[in-house]
């Protein structure tokens, strides 16, 4: 059973056999077997993080990493608190809309879709409004690519004396992040991004002493990050609800992929040179990048549509399809453009197989006009 394509998209992401291999028995969610995997897990993703058991822990929540999401900020912020959202595209948005959903009392600065988060901006912000709590803030904005200055801005809110919670949801594993380093006190990842897993839940790596002042918070009963880590503790491995046992499976296979392709550093070499490669090819075929390359995340790329062919995003996207890979819509209101992503199970040499497709495409269009 072979794939019918490559996915080049912000996820799921193209998978090993290996991986979907994992998932052909069926488990018993509360057995001693299987909870000792998920306790493996649970330890595994703090040392992919580079996070202390003393002072990190990891909780599970089942569902895709919006929920995660939804979960941490439901979670995490007090009645009397107040969130900073820090806005550049899509799943900042997000962010602000489950602060919305949720009643979170929050504030949002927003910034354009091709420019980073300015730390200095942020600073100024804590400073003048001392009732803000809580700063979030998205690593890779998926939404164009784009990374946002972690370090940096983690240093501004420490130095504030807030709390951070950064959705790195499609960075972790695959852009090496020092926790524990950078003092960040939630993180959001899920099964399906750079550990190269298949969907199904999403994890959250939190510091111990601020989770434990999380104790009946939540504005939701299933997605109660508090409740959720006292069973898995209580209970070493147990989820509250049906876990997701065959993606489990999938992902405890998947870190171990993670080891040996030699960690998250041997990770993002890989996902950088096919990101370079991809970028290369496309300007020879005369595409242009949205973002300056010092702008780019090594993990997906915003293309604009090109003026030197005529072009519709459905017939490239049929005729890459076709070839073996699906590329995906852009998410900008103001500008047409696509996004071509090189995360998963993807490597140089397919980079370089699109690359000779699309170069036919472009002779094939410029022959037809
Ligand atoms: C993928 C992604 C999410 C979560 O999206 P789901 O569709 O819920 O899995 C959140 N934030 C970012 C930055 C993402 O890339």
């Amino acid at each position: 059973m072979s794939n019918p394509y490559l996915l080049l998209t912000p996820g799921p992401l193209s998978t090993t056999a290996t991986v979907k291999e994992a998932m052909q028995k069926d488990w018993c969610t509360w057995d001693h077997e299987y909870k000792t995997i998920v306790e493996q897990i649970r330890q595994q993703l703090l040392e992919v993080g580079c996070a202390s058991k003393e002072h990190y822990t990891t909780v599970f929540m089942q569902g895709s990493g919006t929920f995660g999401v939804e979960a941490t900020l439901g979670s995490v912020m007090p009645s009397d608190g107040k969130l900073l959202v820090l806005i550049n595209g899509a799943y900042g948005r997000r962010m602000e809309e489950i602060a919305k959903v949720l009643r979170i009392p929050h504030l949002s600065m927003e910034f354009d879709a091709n420019m980073p988060v300015d730390p200095h901006a942020v600073e100024r912000k804590l400073i003048e409004d001392a009732s803000i709590t809580h700063v979030a803030m998205v690593h890779c904005e998926t939404t164009t690519g784009i990374l946002n200055p972690l370090e940096a801005v983690m240093d501004v809110i420490k130095r504030n004396h807030r709390k951070a919670i950064i959705d790195a949801m499609s960075s972790f594993g695959g852009i090496p992040i020092a926790v524990e380093e950078l003092q960040i006190d939630f993180i959001i990842s899920s099964a399906n991004k750079c550990i190269q897993g298949v969907p199904g839940f999403s994890f959250i790596l939190c510091r111990r002493d601020e989770l434990k002042k999380c104790k009946g918070r939540a504005r939701s009963l299933s997605l109660d990050l508090y409740d959720q880590w006292e069973t898995m503790e209580q209970d070493s491995g147990k989820w509250r609800f049906t876990s997701p046992t065959h993606v489990v499976h999938a992902f405890k296979q998947a870190l171990k992929e993670l080891a040996e392709e030699g960690g998250v550093e041997a990770r993002h070499e890989r996902y950088r040179m096919n990101q370079q490669i991809v970028v290369e090819g496309m300007t020879q075929a005369g595409f242009k990048a949205y973002l300056p390359r010092e702008l780019q995340s090594p993990l997906i790329t915003t293309f604009l549509y090109p003026t030197h062919i005529p072009f519709t995003f459905e017939h490239f996207y049929t005729f890459l399809k076709s070839a073996g890979f699906v590329i995906y819509p852009g998410k900008l209101t103001d500008i047409h453009v696509f996004r071509i992503g090189n995360m998963g199970d993807v490597h140089p040499k397919d980079m370089d197989r699109l690359n000779a497709h699309i170069l036919r495409y472009v002779g094939e269009s410029q022959y037809a006009n």
